[in-house]
């Protein structure tokens, strides 16, 4: 595939203003797939004031409710036909797996199909202040929403942020990953022949400069961000200078806590699913294998599995696709070397495939560490890469304090037969999902997800998501003889 995608912006495909472009790469072969416009300073000032007009104009600030989401579920029915062309397409940019490129295009459509049911149920409520007086709540869109993400999931994070902004009667500028822009353009060129109004929806992929022009532009109201800690903390700080509120979904070490009773079975599916699915590149995956002694079998099975699986180019429907670019292959390798410094054992992989018909690809080994502490520097920081560090345990007390002793607190995941034990981990885990005897991956877009500690503020997904992209207004009226 080759050819230009152009900026979404005020419902035209436009090139950058200064005519600037940017090449996208197949991760899997290091080749050329597409050029595509990049967005600078007065691109990003073009969208904003589009969507800004757009967020007043009749066509959609006087658009019934129940109008919107019926034209939200029209958009997830476009997303959902066009399932197998938006699977390949990601699939290409990212590297992922098809299967995995296939259920992200059913969890995209999934969420404008969630917010589609809700947007006409955004009421208000009346406060009883006594006779003489209404007072009532009005919850109004925010206005324009600026939203930045990252590279890993690019059309499940375009949905993700723009469907409940949309449900809300927001208007939204996307700056998408440079190293995942596609499919997030053709979601909004979907958006647009499904009969979203122009300037509603506009996207507009870039690099740093481009996400801090977005994240520090005046004329937003508010900021959805997804990415690393560090950049999220330059967007919550650009957002506070404007005095608007931002939600930053960050990154993630998340803790898998394996007791000796749990059903091994179904644990090895989801930990090594959690763990190497998208070659590693999930904020929620879980990374840090806590392991009960005495459940040394698991660690075989793990490793054997790890060993076991397929790499290749993800449009190939591998197990493992190769990671998203060079630079983050690099990433991941720099900290296998440090996981060698710091006295680990690679129980499986440990660094580059040597299969040749790999070497041109970004691909690295589905590899499991043991031989370290919660100390080290491979099990504290966020390596995003298809790498599993596993850290011994006695009971169950030894398992918590390990688990919270994380700057991150994403997601969390335990597996016991024991009731007892899993309410504990459930009640005492500092981290913004706790799952039990049941994976992150694939499930719903229902529920609300989110960070503790550095893993970021701010909720996504459910019905909480909603709560960034509404404001309430309280309106109180007297009447009768009242002073
Ligand atoms: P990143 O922080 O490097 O980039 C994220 C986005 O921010 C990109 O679009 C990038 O161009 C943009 N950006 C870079 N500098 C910027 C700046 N100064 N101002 C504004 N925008 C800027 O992250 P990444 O490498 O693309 O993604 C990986 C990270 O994302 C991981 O840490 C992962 O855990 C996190 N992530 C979190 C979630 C979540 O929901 N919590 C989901 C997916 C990924």
């Amino acid at each position: 595939m080759t050819g230009t995608a152009e900026l979404l912006i005020d419902g035209k495909r436009v090139p950058a203003a200064d005519g600037r472009t940017f090449t996208v790469l197949d991760p899997a072969q290091g080749t050329t797939i597409a050029e595509v416009s990049l967005a600078g300073k007065s691109d990003v000032d073009q969208a904003v004031a589009a969507a800004r007009a757009a967020f007043t104009a009749p066509a959609w600030a006087r658009m019934r409710a129940a109008d919107r989401g019926r034209l939200l579920y029209r958009i997830a029915e476009a997303i959902r036909r066009d399932t197998d062309r938006l699977a390949r397409l990601e699939s290409l940019d990212v590297g992922k797996p098809l299967r995995q490129a296939e259920a992200d295009v059913e969890a995209a459509a999934r969420y404008f199909e969630f917010y589609a049911g809700v947007a006409d149920k955004l009421g208000g409520s009346t406060v009883p202040l006594g006779p003489g007086l209404l007072d009532y709540t009005v919850r109004e869109p925010i206005g324009v929403s600026g939203q930045i993400i990252p590279f890993n999931y690019p059309m499940q994070n375009t949905a993700r942020g723009s469907a409940p902004a949309l449900a809300a009667g927001c208007t939204v500028v996307l700056k998408p990953s440079p190293e995942a822009p596609l499919t997030p353009l053709e979601i909004g060129r979907i958006a647009l022949e499904c009969g979203l109004p122009p300037g509603v929806l506009n996207v507009v992929p870039g690099d740093g400069e481009t996400g801090a022009a977005l994240a520090g532009h005046p004329g937003i109201d508010q900021v959805t961000f997804t990415g690393s800690v560090t950049t999220g903390i330059k967007v919550a700080q650009a957002a506070a200078a404007n005095v608007v509120p931002s939600v930053v979904e960050l990154g993630g070490k998340s803790p898998v806590v394996v007791f000796a009773d749990a059903d091994f079975d179904r644990a090895l599916t989801a930990v090594a699913a959690s763990a190497f699915g998208n070659a590693g590149q999930t904020c929620s995956a879980g990374t840090r294998l806590l392991l009960q002694r005495g459940a040394e079998e698991f660690l075989d099975r793990l490793a054997a599995h790890a060993s076991s699986l397929r790499l290749g180019p993800g449009t190939t429907d591998p197990d493992v696709g190769p990671l998203v670019s060079a630079r983050q292959r690099d990433r991941v390798l720099g900290y296998l070397a440090l996981a060698r410094e710091e006295g680990a054992t690679a129980l499986a992989g440990g660094g580059s495939p040597d299969d040749p018909e790999l070497a041109q690809g970004y691909y690295v080994q589905p590899t499991v560490l043991c031989g370290l502490t919660n100390e080290a520097r491979v099990a504290r920081e966020e390596i995003f890469g298809p790498v599993v560090t596993v850290i011994a345990f006695d009971d169950a007390d030894q398992a918590l304090a390990i688990a919270n002793d994380s700057p991150y607190g994403l997601s969390s995941y335990v597996w016991t037969r024991d009731l007892d034990k899993a309410m504990r981990m459930a009640e005492g885990i500092r981290a913004g999902q706790v799952y039990v005897n049941a994976t992150g991956v694939g499930t719903g877009v229902e529920l609300p997800f989110g960070g503790y500690k550095h893993s970021g503020w701010g909720r996504e997904k459910g019905l909480e998501a909603l709560a960034s992209y509404t404001q309430t207004k309280n309106v109180c009226i007297g009447f009768g003889d009242r002073p």
